[in-house]
């Protein structure tokens, strides 16, 4: 990691760790807040304009039988009655523009149960790896959006994971779904600058080695195998520092318990990892998996979660957090 880069993440962490939110730039380059932004070089080494937005969109990826596969701005038609799943997919489909706009390197596949996005994010500028995100968008408003985000070289893809993903299927948890943060029929670039938010304090704990910002940690067992002692405690929304919150009583609870609860009850002592066929579509391309009609597992529901749920039914300070988002193009 060049140091330039190293030291964004670094002031970013320490901003987002203080709840002060960064900017977030198209192609999904963050910022620091307040920062004065070098628009010369801003993702100069992931995105060419000269050609077009959609330079990258879907290179990589096969067509897919049974599938619609859109490219920018020329999605396939849908001919639905105006039932409530018909409402939710004309609203999806009606985002389409904004998310290529804000993230150019985005393809996208369309069915009659939902649609998948597969989605690049620089996160930082000059960063040596992008973010790649395979979302899955239901048009069922009982059925959870669910992504899954690797990290991507020329030559390599890397799930990320398992800090703050859901059991047992590995995909992204960015926030807690009870505290608003984000609903079924929301701003999809909105969802995506979450995403961009959690890889970012994914990549703050591999390089930094802590985990930067208010969190979600349920489980003692959790906690003690996953929290450094100056993160945030996530045994509830104005929790102080591990060290000084929880950490005591952890250690000196059952921890055999414990881990029963955590590793049996929560992850039905599987492992956190991505099905099968969304790891081979990220890796191989391919056809999408289908969107199923059964209820989702209810597990998706709940687990560790980046943020806080509501405190007396209001939102908490960093659930309502919204990051400044700059059109690079406008700003130039
Ligand atoms: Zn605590």
């Amino acid at each position: 990691m060049k140091p330039a880069v190293r030291r964004q993440l670094q002031d970013i962490g320490v901003q987002v760790d203080a709840e002060v939110y960064p900017n977030v730039f198209n192609d999904g380059v963050m910022a620091p807040k307040g920062s004065i932004v070098d628009r010369e070089t801003l993702g100069a080494e992931n995105y060419d304009e000269q050609q077009g937005p959609c330079r990258s969109a879907a290179g990589s990826w096969q067509g897919a039988a049974g599938w619609q596969r859109s490219s920018c701005r020329s999605r396939a038609s849908c001919n639905t009655e105006p039932s409530s799943s018909g409402r939710l997919r004309e609203n999806y489909l009606g985002q389409l523009d904004a998310v290529f706009a804000a993230y150019p390197r985005t393809a996208v596949w369309t069915s009659n149960e939902g649609m998948w996005l597969a989605v690049d994010s620089a996160v930082l500028s000059g960063l040596d790896r992008k973010a790649a995100f395979l979302i899955a968008v239901p048009f069922r408003h009982f059925q959870p959006i669910r992504a899954w985000a690797f990290w991507a070289t020329a030559v390599s893809r890397t799930w990320i994971g398992p800090r703050h993903t859901n059991a047992v299927d590995g995909s992204i948890c960015a926030f807690n779904p009870s505290e608003g943060t984000w609903k079924v029929g929301g701003d999809l670039v909105a969802l995506i600058d979450q995403y961009t938010m959690w890889v970012f304090c994914q990549l703050h704990l591999e390089v930094i080695g802590w985990w930067p910002g208010k969190q979600t940690a349920d489980f003692i067992y959790e906690r003690l195998t996953e929290l450094k002692h100056n993160e945030w405690c996530g045994c509830r929304p104005d929790a102080g520092r591990y060290a000084e919150c929880c950490k005591k009583s952890d250690l000196a609870a059952d921890r055999f318990q414990a881990a029963m609860q955590f590793v049996g009850g929560f992850l039905k002592f599987k492992p956190r990892k991505p099905p099968v066929s969304v790891s081979r579509l990220i890796c191989e391309g391919g056809e999408p998996p289908v969107f199923t009609r059964a209820r989702p597992d209810p597990m998706l529901f709940v687990g560790s979660c980046l943020f806080p749920a509501k405190v007396d039914g209001k939102l908490s300070g960093s659930a309502a957090w919204i990051m400044q988002r700059f059109d690079q193009t406008r700003n130039r």
